[in-house]
């Protein structure tokens, strides 16, 4: 296994900001990855774990410790007729497994084509668009233990899915390398259709959409938001969201509808669980003096959706952390709601 020295970051970040890892090392298999740790260990190191880069801010003097980057491959495929169990290296690619399972009729995953990163990322913050998250579909993560070196296999009752969070971001946060990901989809089954922009972009359809129409039209939904990785579009040089939607309590709700109703603003909202009310980040940036396109320097919004934070060239960590107190501090100031930020700050 090759450690490599002050390797840069920022190449293998979707956002393109951040400075080196003092130590770098890729694994391909989990005696890889457990060689990887006795170095740290013998060395006093802390050890970040990267998959894709698509959720990460990286500062600007870069990882005092080392880097593991996940590169395990392959793919199994278990069919018993009804359920397609596919077990996928946490190093594959997220968008090609996608590909995979619905060149083979299987659906479960379909809406969460085009979100950018690896396999091993999708538990992490389980992954969710268009009206499905990807703890629907894990049947379980075999992980390696930090502590004990050991190789476990979570089932996902053991992973504690909620909304963008796991274990794996939570509670037991810097314990596990994900190693595989398993997953349970169904053969032959139908497509979901419950987000508004699909339903809208299938409106007066004469057949009911078939899993590959789905997956097309969700790419070119997030292309059209710049949520889709493409080397021509600047607008997705990015973390993605970079915050959480809000879930606020009723009397939180309660104070934000009348803030709006005084500005004579309606919120759009949608109950996320009996007594709580999700709401819109972007629609509060967006309230909050940030449209889409904001900023002239380095870096800004994206012209095409107001919750991303964009690298326009050239930006610095530190000027987009800039950005992102500025709008927690104008979100919190005119309608008393703290915005949670979704990508891992790593090394700050
Ligand atoms: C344009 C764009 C659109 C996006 N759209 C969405 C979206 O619609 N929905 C959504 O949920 N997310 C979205 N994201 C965020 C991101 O793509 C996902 O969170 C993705 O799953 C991150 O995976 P990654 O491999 O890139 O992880 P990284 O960014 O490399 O890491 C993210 C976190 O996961 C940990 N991690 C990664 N791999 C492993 C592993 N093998 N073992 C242990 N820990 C690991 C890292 O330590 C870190 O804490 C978007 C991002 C971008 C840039």
């Amino acid at each position: 296994m090759l450690i490599q020295q002050n390797v840069p970051l920022a190449p293998l970040t979707t956002l393109g900001v951040g400075g080196p890892a003092q130590f770098f090392s890729e694994i391909h298999t989990p005696e890889d990855a457990i060689e990887a740790i006795r170095f740290a260990r013998s060395r006093k190191l802390p050890v970040f774990v990267l998959g894709g880069g698509s959720n990460l801010v990286v500062a600007d003097k870069g990882w005092p410790g080392l880097v593991i980057k996940v590169a395990i491959s392959g793919i199994q495929m278990n069919d018993d007729g009804e359920q397609l169990r596919l077990e996928a290296g946490a190093g594959e690619d997220w968008d090609k497994l996608v590909a995979h399972a619905v060149e083979q009729d299987c659906s479960g995953i379909e809406c969460l084509s085009g979100i950018p990163g690896s396999v091993g990322g999708t538990p992490v913050q389980n992954v969710g668009a268009y009206g499905q998250e990807v703890s629907e579909t894990i049947q379980s993560v075999i992980a390696l233990d930090f502590n004990t070196l050991e190789i476990r296999e979570l089932s996902r009752e053991d992973c504690g899915f909620s909304y963008r969070a796991s274990i794996f971001n939570t509670k037991k946060r810097g314990r596990y390398i994900v190693l595989k990901v398993v997953y349970a989809l169904a053969r032959g089954g139908a497509p979901k259709i419950a987000y508004a922009d699909l339903q809208k972009y299938f409106t007066g359809a004469a057949t009911p959409p078939t899993l590959l129409q789905v997956r097309k039209a969700v790419r070119k939904i997030r292309a059209g938001k710049g949520m889709l990785i493409s080397s021509a579009d600047p607008d997705c040089r990015s973390a993605g969201s970079f915050f959480k939607n809000p879930v606020l309590s009723a009397e939180q709700f309660e104070e934000l509808t009348r803030r709006a109703s005084a500005l004579n603003l309606k919120i759009p909202s949608y109950p996320a669980l009996e007594t709580h009310h999700k709401v819109s980040a972007a629609w509060l940036v967006e309230n909050s003096g940030f449209q889409k396109g904001f900023g002239a320097g380095r870096a800004g919004i994206s012209h095409k959706h107001a919750l991303a934070i964009v690298n326009r060239g050239g930006a610095s960590a530190a000027e987009i952390i800039e950005l992102k107190e500025n709008i927690q501090q104008k979100v919190k100031e005119i309608w008393n709601v703290s915005l949670e930020p979704e990508p891992v700050l790593v090394g700050f």
